[in-house]
């Protein structure tokens, strides 16, 4: 049995429909990712999860039982959100504590309980700080703190990476997963970036439009996109349809496959078995470090995207510059057919 069940949610505001019919199942213990483009529906179906807001239609079961119409507190589930919330005036042990007080948990217990979140945080030497005297990731490492230090069954989590900058938030994404794997937690965690879901998740949930697209593992979604929004907004591809499908890959369905498993070649290469070949002309070329990032047009006028990893010495690639005749090689097995 799944932990967190939601069947069926809808959600409309005005003539916004925010959730469309979401239906998830949150396994215990997993890292499961809410992910997609702003104003997709992540929030809300967050917010339902915790009670902050109830659906039109639809149910929300924790551990088999329907918790739709329970307000918050009566939830087993904590959010921490992006702002962090934290008390201005409380030190980190009070505003770790906090949550405890209001359960009534004895003095000594608070303390214990609140020391041993901090130190799972790995901020011991701040107990006595208040928030303005932390750092951004510091903050939301409290924030965490103070959400775990209640043992919920489910954590939500609504973008709390959102405010720190690029190198925190490559850290603190690394140390997330470690605490949440260490804690043995259930995390539902919303993000709109598709790197920051990839990297953390057990398993993700793809939003857009108020819909779930596709719900896979980060190598299931990229490698086998259940849709075209899917295969277009993880991360590059090429995505092909009708006629040109047919012509250039055989398929009759559309098809996607990304840029980094083309390969190009020169015009004589014979392709291995396995392998399939169009001729084309290079278009652009642009060096962006580990990769050069070409377009080329093939012949029957289909535009395609080529990722080439820069392996050799500098000077020593095989590089491609615009105007070059080119072959644009695949393997089969790296196509992607879009059923939807
Ligand atoms: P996300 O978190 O994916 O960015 P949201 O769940 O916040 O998306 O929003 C989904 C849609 O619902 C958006 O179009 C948003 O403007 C709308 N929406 C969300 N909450 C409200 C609200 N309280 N009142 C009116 N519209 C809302
Ligand atoms: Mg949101």
């Amino acid at each position: 049995m799944a932990l967190v069940e939601l069947r069926d949610i809808c959600k409309t505001f005005g003539s916004v429909k925010a959730a469309d019919n979401v239906s998830n199942d949150n396994e215990s213990g997993e890292f499961n990712t809410q992910l997609g483009p702003s104003g997709s529906g992540k929030t809300t179906v967050l917010r339902i999860i915790a009670g902050f807001e109830e659906p039109d239609s639809g149910t929300v079961r924790l551990n088999g039982v329907d918790i739709t119409h329970l307000p918050p507190f009566d939830r087993d589930v904590n959010t921490v959100f992006q702002d962090y919330a934290l008390f201005p005036h409380m030190t980190v042990q009070d505003n770790v504590e906090y949550g405890l007080r209001t359960r009534k948990v004895p003095k000594a217990l608070r303390a214990q309980q609140a020391g041993e979140a901090i130190a799972s945080v790995k901020l011991e030497h701040a107990t006595d700080r208040l928030p303005h005297q932390l750092s951004g990731g510091q903050r939301q490492r409290i924030a965490l703190a103070r959400a775990m230090v209640l043992r919920p069954k489910v954590l939500l989590l609504d973008e709390p990476l959102g405010a720190l900058d690029r190198q925190l938030r490559e850290e603190m994404q690394v140390e997330l997963k470690n605490i949440q794997r260490d804690a043995g937690i259930t995390f539902i965690f919303v993000t709109h970036d598709q790197e920051e879901a990839m990297r953390m998740s057990d398993r993700i949930v793809i939003f857009n439009e108020g819909r779930v697209e596709q719900v896979g593992t980060p190598e299931e979604v990229y490698e086998r996109p259940a849709t075209r929004f899917v295969a277009g907004f993880l991360g590059a591809a090429n995505i092909v349809a009708g006629d040109p499908a047919r012509k250039i890959f055989g398929r009759t369905t559309t098809v996607s496959i990304r840029p980094e498993r083309m390969q190009l070649q020169p015009v004589s290469y014979s392709a291995a078995s396995g392998e399939f070949a169009v001729t084309a002309t290079v278009k652009e070329a642009a060096f962006v470090g580990a990769n050069t990032l070409y377009v080329v047009d093939t012949d029957d006028g289909v535009r395609l995207s080529i990722s080439r990893t820069n392996t050799q010495s500098p000077g020593h690639d095989n590089r491609f510059a615009p105007g070059d005749r080119v072959l644009a090689v695949w393997h089969d097995r790296h196509i992607a057919e879009i059923p939807a």
